[in-house]
């Protein structure tokens, strides 16, 4: 199975094979402002099964070993990697090619959620990031 995703321009692209490893939604004030949205939601793919397929994306280090990839023409958000998170890409399901088929899991840095956004849901709420979750979640395989 081959998963697509694009930027608003088209001109940033990227593919995987295979399942996601996790999907969830995030709340914390970093992923908000990168994304100026009030919650973001992500997959996790191994690298090793992930592929830009379009023009090579900008790059951010947003703090220490944190990196952030965008598209250079429209600046749509398009990846995020990190130290910590060694072996993963982390997705945007909102630039899912369908982002209809996607399925949050879980929620991360929930205690930082905005008072104002109402989710409807019964799934798991970490108040922790995903690298603290009290699971494996960080693991890519
Ligand atoms: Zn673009």
């Amino acid at each position: 199975m081959t998963t697509l995703g694009h930027c608003l321009c088209k001109k940033t692209s990227w593919s995987f094979e295979g399942e996601a490893s996790w999907s969830c939604y995030c709340h914390c004030d970093d992923c908000r402002r990168n994304c100026g949205a009030p919650v973001v939601a992500w997959l996790g793919v191994p690298l090793e099964r992930f592929t830009w397929t379009g023009d090579t994306p900008k790059t951010f280090e947003s703090s220490k070993g944190v990196w952030r990839h965008f598209c250079n023409t429209c600046g749509s958000p398009m990846g995020f990697e990190a130290a910590h998170y060694k072996g993963g890409m982390h997705v945007y399901a909102a630039s899912l090619e369908n982002p209809d088929a996607f399925l949050p899991t879980f929620h991360v840095n929930h205690k930082s959620k905005l008072p104002w956004l109402s989710l409807d849901d019964d799934l798991i709420k970490y108040d922790t990031t995903l690298s603290k979750a009290p699971t494996d979640l960080g693991v890519y395989e």
